[in-house]
């Protein structure tokens, strides 16, 4: 069966996407664009190279009008958060850039995946510019951080991250919420845990929440964990695995705030991310949701207004 799957900005994110979508073999055919042509067609050239180490792929550039016809478009463009600056100051930059790309996959048959941050809100503005339904705008939202948590805790607990059950939900950003209370590992409550405290907790919900920052002062950009993230992404949905992860879509209502994109885990299809699964959760972590949903209300409003 052919799938083919197209990138929308190759720049350190970009690239990283394409190198682990094609080691994921998702794909028989992956297209590239960037405004910078030449770096389009030159990342093209090098992960086609490669050709002999991944499953069968062709690789080459493509119109964003040409990835009407992919399976799933993945939009990266824009530029990258700088030293200090939080993810929504980078919104009005960005909003602009995917607002039009948007525009273009309307009618469109697939799946739109935003990577470009601030990711909640983008999903919100390429949701309304395409006209698509919402559960086919899937950010990639907190599927990062409840990674880079689950990694902390299986380095805390010498565990497997894969056997730690644990997730962040809400914002990508400074507003996310751990679920600490259904954290899990081997089924125990991680709050049960020998020597388990509250400090723990918050000092590791820190790590998570700032680990870009920390990432970007040293190298500049962050590309591996999110190319993986959405490699997985594509690769659980467009396979119809019904995976439960933590993503980004436009939701109706959370907690009283209408219309707004986060995360929340759900299960990903070829159609979307369809089922929501609204987890357990204390009424603080409730409370921190909604405080959650209430930022990023307020940051679709100031880039519509
Ligand atoms: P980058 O500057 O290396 O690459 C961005 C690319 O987009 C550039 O090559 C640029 O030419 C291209 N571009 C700009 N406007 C375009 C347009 N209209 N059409 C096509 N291409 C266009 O930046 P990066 O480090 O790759 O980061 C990309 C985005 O991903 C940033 O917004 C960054 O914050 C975000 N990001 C998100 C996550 C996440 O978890 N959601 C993680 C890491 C980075």
């Amino acid at each position: 069966m052919s799938v083919s799957i197209g990138i929308i900005g190759t720049g350190w994110v970009g690239s990283s996407v394409a190198i682990s979508t094609l080691h994921s073999g998702v794909c028989t055919e992956l297209l590239l664009y960037d405004l910078r042509e030449e770096v389009a067609a030159g990342d093209a050239m090098d992960l086609s190279h490669g050709a002999s180490f991944y499953p069968p792929a062709s690789v080459r550039t493509a119109s964003i009008k040409e990835m009407r016809r992919c399976n799933a478009v993945v939009v990266t463009a824009g530029r990258g958060g700088r030293p200090n600056e939080s993810r929504l100051d980078l919104l009005k930059d960005n909003a602009a850039t995917v607002r039009s790309i948007g525009q273009t996959f309307a009618g469109y048959e697939g799946l739109l995946v935003v990577v470009t941050n601030p990711v909640d809100v983008l999903t919100h503005v390429i949701r309304e510019a395409s006209g698509l339904p919402a559960a086919r705008v899937i950010g990639t939202g907190t599927m990062l951080d409840t990674a880079r948590l689950r990694q902390r805790l299986g380095e805390e607990l010498r565990i497997d991250p894969r056997s730690v059950h644990a997730q962040v939900v809400g914002e990508h950003g400074d507003s996310e919420v751990v679920l600490w209370s259904g954290a899990r590992a081997g089924g125990t409550p991680l709050r049960q845990w020998p020597g388990w405290s509250a400090e723990r907790e918050a000092a590791i919900a820190t790590e998570v929440r700032t680990a870009a920052y920390e990432i970007i002062r040293r190298k500049g950009a962050t590309n591996h964990a999110i190319g993986l993230v959405t490699a997985a992404l594509l690769k659980w949905a467009l396979r119809g695995d019904r995976r439960v992860i933590t993503v980004s879509r436009v939701h109706e209502d959370i907690e009283g705030v209408r219309d707004v994109a986060l995360s929340l885990p759900v299960v990903v299809t070829p159609r979307g991310a369809e089922q929501v699964i609204v987890p357990e959760m204390t009424k603080e972590e409730r409370a921190a949701l909604q405080r959650s949903a209430a930022v990023l209300r307020r940051a679709i409003e100031s880039v519509n207004g």
